[in-house]
């Protein structure tokens, strides 16, 4: 007997390709019982991801095909306005969600929001996303599944090569093939077909290996975390081994230090960019995160000496779990892990030089 697509995908151990892991059996579940619509996220809403785009260029057809298995209603791709995504999708005739370019309007809350006429901002956690749920001026959405582009496109694998097929790829705790963007300084920047398991320097040897000098990767983008150079030989690529660096594979996306740029100055610069991404719905993350960056700010230019470093550690305890979505909680990991990574050169920067600047190569 033909076991559902449901069935198919929960014995494959499909989980979201887009960050959050969580199994796509039990959502498609829940939002076919409701007749929720189908909000495909092919925004590439983290720093440096490319797959969402990748996918599209290459697997349309196959997220199509994923995208009516689902047997949703409405199908809509949720893509950043004016993009060549938003381009290709056009010309294909399909129903395009054009997204702002910030950051957290590619939350998959702020997706349903826009998608029923109101401002691409995070909801609530109140109720849940898939049934419906408020938008922050109190009107209830239609129930609405968001999948990230990856997770249909695996979703039509598994229909099309099987179960088995699928889980020959990857470890059994996190199975199949999945896409990862290698960027920064490597030799051959782009998107590569991997899985869960492969040696993290196997996966920078595919994107040409990172730059000679390269003190550290940053895994995950703003809500990810930094993993120093020396650590990568020990490392796998798959939460289960990354967990041992505080990091996870978490939406695809692998970003290299240059060498020749001091890395607490990249933070500085992401924190500032960062504390201008708040939707401004909640304090925390309203005033939290411009606090953040600016105490990293002041250390990172020598300013206010060991005083500064406690503030800003007391601050970063304060964020998480206290916004609307995650956005504050990744940008407390985000910078609770860039603290401990680069502590020697932030002593530096706190006694007022950088080793980069001293050795001429930093900007
Ligand atoms: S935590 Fe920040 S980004 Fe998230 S909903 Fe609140 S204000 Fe918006």
């Amino acid at each position: 007997m033909a076991v559902s697509i449901i069935e198919a995908v929960r014995r494959a151990g499909l989980t979201g390709r887009g960050g959050s892991a969580f199994p796509t059996a039990v959502k498609l579940a829940a939002a076919q019982r409701v007749g929720a619509e189908l909000i495909i996220n092919a925004c590439d809403g983290e720093i440096g991801a490319a797959k969402d785009h990748y996918v599209l260029q290459r697997y349309l057809a196959g997220v199509e095909h994923g995208a009516r298995l689902t047997q949703l209603n409405r199908v809509v791709y949720a893509v950043h306005a004016g993009t060549d995504a938003e381009k290709l999708l056009s010309a294909h005739g399909k129903n395009v969600l054009s997204v702002p370019q910030r950051y957290v309007s590619s939350e998959a809350s702020a997706l349903v929001a826009l998608q029923h006429g109101r401002q691409a901002r995070p909801m609530t956690k109140r109720a849940r996303l898939v049934e419906g749920r408020r938008t922050p001026d109190g009107r209830k959405t239609r129930p609405s599944l968001v999948l990230n582009a990856e997770t249909v496109l695996r979703i039509a694998q598994i229909e099309q090569h099987g179960v088995a097929w699928f889980r020959s790829f990857g470890t059994d705790q996190e199975p199949g093939p999945r896409l990862v963007t290698i960027t920064g300084a490597v030799h051959a920047p782009g998107v590569y077909e991997t899985q869960a398991g492969p040696p993290l320097s196997d996966l920078l040897a595919q994107a040409g290996n990172a730059h000679i000098g390269s003190p550290a990767l940053n895994i995950g983008g703003l809500g990810g975390t930094f993993v120093p150079m020396d650590d990568v030989p020990a490392l796998t690529y798959s939460d289960e081994s990354l967990a041992d660096a505080g990091a996870r594979v978490g939406p695809g996306v692998i970003s290299v230090l240059a060498p020749d740029s001091c890395p607490v100055d990249t933070v500085d610069g992401m924190l500032a960019w960062a504390a201008g991404e708040s939707a401004g719905q909640c304090g925390p993350c309203m005033f939290g995160v411009p606090a953040v960056a600016q105490d990293f700010h002041r250390v990172a230019r020598g300013m206010g000496g060991a005083s500064v470093f406690q503030d800003l550690k007391q601050r970063i305890g304060l964020l998480p779990g206290r916004g609307a979505c995650h956005f504050p909680d990744g940008i407390a990991a985000f910078t609770a892990s860039a603290l401990t990574v680069f502590a020697p050169h932030l002593d530096e920067h706190t006694a007022g030089s950088c080793p980069l600047r001293q050795r001429g190569l930093a900007a």
